[in-house]
Order: C-alpha cells, then sequence, then structure tokens
C-alpha cells in the first residue's frame, strides 16, 4: 500500500467509511456534478454531517484509519477475507488532512473509526494518537468522534474520551446469537462492558466539572452506537428491546439502525437482499417514542404484529393508537401531555402549544389543523370545542383511511 498518495488513500478510506451510520447523511437521491454538469454532488464521500452539542449540524470529514481488518465479521466490506483495495493512514496523515479541510471551511470535525490492525489495542492507540495531536499539538477545537474499539484496554477507551467529543462503540447486532453469527470474532459482553466503561467514565467527569471548573472535559457529547438492521433474524420487537437497554444501561445518547445493505463480494450466510428503507425509518419513528413521547418501550413493541415487525405502512404511533383506541378519543382542552403525546399526528411542539394555548381559551378542531400536517390523521382521536368524532374511532376501516400511499414516506410527526 505504499504506492498509493494521500489522495488514493483518501478515495479508499473515506469510501469505506460510508457504511457506518452513526453519523447520517445518507439516504439521499444520487445527484453528481462530476464532468462539469452542474454544480455540487451527492455521491462524494468523506463528508458527513452530525448534530453538535448546541444542536448545530456541522460537517465532518468521516475516513477510517485503515480498512485493513484482522477480524472477519461477514456484513463488513472491510473484513479480513474480503477483497478489497486496501489502505492505511498514519496519524499524522490523519491529522493533516483534518487540518487541511479544516482551513479550507470543508469541515468542523472529524469523524474517524478504523478496521482492527495487529490487534485492538494497537488500532485505539492510534485513533488516540490522531486525537491527541490534534488537540494537544494543534489545539485543534472542532468536533471529534471516535469509534472505539471494545477489547481495548479500558484506559485506551478512557484516552478517547478526554480528546474526542463523541465517542461510540458499535452494538452491531441486536442478539447475540446474531453476533455471534456474523461477528464470530466480537463478544457482546466486551461491547458492553466497554459502554460501561464510558458510561461511569462520563458520569464521573460531569460530577468532577460540578466540583472543579477546571476540570477536563470528558465525551462531552456523550457515547452513541449502531445496529444493523436486517442482516440476521432480529425482528422489530427485539431491536427496540435491545435499544431501550442501551438507552437505560448506558445512558446512550443516541442508536443509529442501518439498514442491512448487501455489500460486494458477500458472504454467503447474509441475506441476499436488503430489507426495505422503511424498516428503518419506522425504528427511528420508534425510537423518537421512547425519547421525545414517553412511550415505555414495552408500548413501542405493543405497536408490532403478530411476528414482531413493526407495519411498514403506517408509523408505529399510529400502529398502537389504532390498537388501543379505547384509549380515544382524547379532549385536547382537558387531557394530559403524556395522553395528548399519543395522538397521531401531533407532535411534541404542537402538544406543548395546546398546552400553553388551552390555559385562555377551548380549542376549537380548527386551532388544531393550524398545528398539524394531517387533521384527517388526528381528527379520529380527539376531542375540540366543537368536535366530537362519535363512531370514527371505532371504523373498522380506519386504518385503510389513515395509512398513506404506499410510495409515500412520512418523514415528520410520528
Ligand atoms: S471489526 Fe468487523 S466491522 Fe469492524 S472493520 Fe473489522 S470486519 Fe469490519
Amino acid at each position: 500500500m505504499g504506492s498509493l498518495d494521500i489522495m488514493q488513500k483518501l478515495e479508499v478510506l473515506a469510501d469505506a467509511a460510508k457504511y457506518d451510520a452513526s453519523c447520517a447523511s445518507s439516504g439521499t437521491a444520487r445527484r453528481n456534478s462530476a464532468g462539469g454538469k452542474g454544480i455540487g454532488s451527492t455521491e462524494g464521500m468523506g463528508i458527513c454531517h452530525a448534530y453538535a452539542p448546541d444542536g448545530r449540524c456541522i460537517s465532518l470529514l468521516k475516513i477510517l484509519l485503515t480498512n485493513h481488518c484482522v477480524f472477519d465479521c461477514h456484513y463488513c466490506i472491510n473484513r479480513k477475507s474480503s477483497n478489497v483495495r486496501r489502505a492505511r493512514f498514519t496519524p499524522q496523515e490523519v491529522v493533516d488532512l483534518t487540518l487541511s479541510f479544516y482551513r479550507r471551511n470543508y469541515i468542523e470535525g472529524l469523524f474517524l473509526s478504523s478496521g482492527i490492525v495487529k490487534s485492538s489495542n494497537h488500532t485505539m492507540e492510534q485513533l488516540v494518537e490522531v486525537a491527541r495531536i490534534l488537540r494537544e499539538e494543534h489545539d485543534f477545537r472542532g468536533y471529534i468522534h471516535l469509534k472505539t474499539i471494545p477489547d481495548a484496554d479500558s484506559e485506551l477507551i478512557h484516552q478517547a474520551g478526554l480528546y474526542a467529543d463523541r465517542v461510540s462503540i458499535n452494538v452491531e447486532l441486536p442478539t447475540e446469537a446474531g453476533l455471534t453469527r456474523l461477528a464470530p470474532d466480537k463478544d457482546a459482553r466486551r461491547i458492553e462492558g466497554a459502554m460501561g466503561v464510558m458510561k461511569a467514565a462520563i458520569a464521573e467527569a460531569k460530577d468532577e466539572k460540578k466540583r472543579f471548573k477546571h476540570a477536563p472535559k470528558f465525551a462531552p457529547a456523550g457515547q452513541s452506537t449502531q445496529m444493523i438492521v436486517g442482516a440476521d433474524a432480529a425482528n422489530d420487537a427485539q431491536i427496540v428491546g435491545k435499544a431501550s437497554k442501551l438507552y437505560e444501561a448506558f445512558g446512550i445518547r443516541r442508536v443509529y439502525y442501518s439498514a442491512f445493505s448487501p455489500i460486494p463480494d458477500a458472504s454467503a450466510v447474509l441475506p441476499l437482499k436488503r430489507p426495505p428503507l422503511v424498516r428503518e425509518h419506522r425504528l427511528y419513528q420508534s425510537d423518537w417514542l421512547m425519547r421525545f413521547y414517553g412511550f415505555a418501550p414495552g408500548e413501542v413493541m405493543q405497536a408490532t404484529g403478530a411476528d414482531g415487525m413493526l407495519p411498514l405502512d403506517i408509523d408505529p404511533k399510529l400502529a398502537w393508537a389504532l390498537k388501543f383506541r379505547e384509549r380515544f378519543p382524547v379532549d385536547v382542552n382537558r387531557s394530559s401531555r403524556e395522553m395528548l403525546l399519543r395522538v397521531p399526528g401531533l407532535g411534541v411542539r404542537a402538544v406543548d402549544h395546546v398546552l400553553a394555548s388551552r390555559r385562555h381559551r377551548r380549542l376549537r378542531l380548527g386551532d388544531i389543523a393550524r398545528l398539524t400536517v394531517s387533521i384527517a390523521k388526528v381528527r379520529p382521536f380527539i376531542v375540540a370545542a366543537d368536535w366530537r368524532p362519535t363512531l370514527l374511532t371505532d371504523r373498522a376501516d380506519l386504518r385503510t383511511l389513515l395509512a398513506p400511499r404506499a410510495e409515500q414516506l412520512e418523514l415528520f410527526a410520528p
């Protein structure tokens, strides 16, 4: 690989990093301005977007330190047995690239992951070294997201947290059986052990910060993880259950779901087809229900069918409401915030607006219509000053009435 120049390495290692969904700018239509046609491109690799702790969307240089790997995870294009072109950066090369992109205003930070070379400790040392040089030798104040190798020594994992804004440890698959089958070199207990080390270190650093103003920052944007969906037989109920366990047990800031995508030169144990993209979308919606709408994991699981899968044609909040119609309609002028958040089509901001407005006057259906993109979706589930749905909520064909047409994908207001 010594013959590759820095741009060739960038091409290989930015492309290899695109399979990691933990910083997600994927899912858009393909457009490319190569050849002087138009301006801008969605096909180029290397820059992704993430949200900084203050809520800003920032651009990150997203690359691997190397795509050499001694592990053989079946779902990964960089696995040992894969026949891909390989490359490897030195820590100094990554530092130089980051600084040069940063100075040109292309990026505001770095998302760095790596295949495992020599050993987990050696790889983690190299990742930490990149962050150390950036922070200590160049006083780099930009955002750094470091992938963390679960098998590495806890001292190295700790160092990663001292330099990075966010760290992530991929749980990879929702079940232990899936991990054993598809990532035979990985161990669920070691992955969760590393998450536990990180959680304790983040909590300790927060505590120190309260007591000593100059205590060092430690992963101020917390830790995140990624779960691959559709590579094994796990159903949505199992995925939701796993995600909620991760949020509770390890204080994970964000679980990313990545629909398994067949890779070139794929292992024979993998499915031939990727799951429908909308499945990934429904899982993100269910994640929002748990994080922002007060749904318990068990309630989200109740939205799944007999096969444990969330419906693809309607969002999980509507699926739950249709299953528990006896809880509706809810009175927008009297009901609790908790119940209003369960009304399909009412988002968190709409509910807060309802709560603030009803202190001054009784709300009518028209007031609610101004807060939602689809009053038709909301109507069967609410009572307002001038509206009561009578038999609408109980109609046998309500699902058909409310399901969007097959090609429509609802992006907002689960
Ligand atoms: S450890 Fe597994 S997932 Fe990570 S780069 Fe190596 S083969 Fe791929």
